[in-house]
Order: structure tokens, then sequence, then C-alpha cells
């Protein structure tokens, strides 16, 4: 028998974290084509060896779903920035230049909070997005 699958109208908020959170790496990790941000490993979008590496960690809400904050990393240099983040920080200066990691640095600090419709919201435009890369290959 065939169960109805709930709309996101009917998740809860953690649940619609969860969803946000896989819609959303698997966009930054196919804009940063499966390339890690720190040492330059590549991957496959099938392998799942790259993840979402957040410079500042999911906790910051404000910035957990920002493309300056997140980028493509193997999982041993995502891990390795929560204890040391020089290498993460040189690449980010790198990538994205002072004057967008300082904005970025001054974000992170604030609060951030999601409401059900923001997420919602936000789903609906990554998966819009994650749809549009899979039938043309190139947004990027
Ligand atoms: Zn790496």
């Amino acid at each position: 028998m065939k169960t109805k699958r709930k709309t996101l109208d009917q998740k809860t908020w953690k649940k619609l974290i969860k969803i946000l959170d896989d819609e959303y790496s698997l966009y930054i990790r196919r804009r940063d084509k499966f390339k890690c941000v720190c040492c330059g490993k590549k991957g496959f979008e099938k392998d799942g060896v790259m993840d979402n590496g957040h410079y500042f960690g999911r906790a910051h809400f404000s910035v957990r779903y920002n493309d300056d904050n997140c980028h493509c990393q193997c999982k041993k240099c995502n891990y390795t920035h929560t204890i040391d983040k020089t290498k993460y920080t040189i690449a980010l200066l790198n990538k994205i230049g002072k004057d967008r990691f300082e904005k970025l640095s001054i974000k992170a600090n604030h609060s951030g909070n999601f409401t059900r419709y923001d997420l919602i919201t936000m789903i609906k435009y990554y998966r819009k997005i994650n749809q549009e890369y899979e039938t043309k290959k190139q947004i990027w």
C-alpha cells in the first residue's frame, strides 16, 4: 500500500531544517563542482565524499545558508577546520576577498531565526535550482 508523503506544510521545523540542509548542501557542492576549497581534492556527486563545509558552523543560523559561508570541502578538511581554521581562512580570503569575509564575520554574530515559512520558501528555491541543474547540467 502506498502511503501518502507529507507535504512541506505538514512537516515540523526540525524536519524542514534537515530537508533544507540536504538541498542546500547539494546546491553548494554542485556550485563548487565537487572540488574542495581547501586542498583542491575533486569528488563526484555520486561518491558522497564531499561535504558542504560551513566556515562558521551550523549553529550560526544567520549564515547557515549563506553562499560566502558555505563551500565544498573534502571530509578530511571539513573535519580539520573544526580544530584549526587556518587553512579554511586562507582559502576563503582567496576565494571571496577581505571585504566579503568581514561582512560574513559580522553577519555570523547576529542571531538568525527561521520560521517554518522561511524554511519552506528556501527549500522550494534550492529545489528549483537543483532540478534546473539536472535538466541543463550547467548553470554556473
Ligand atoms: Zn580538502
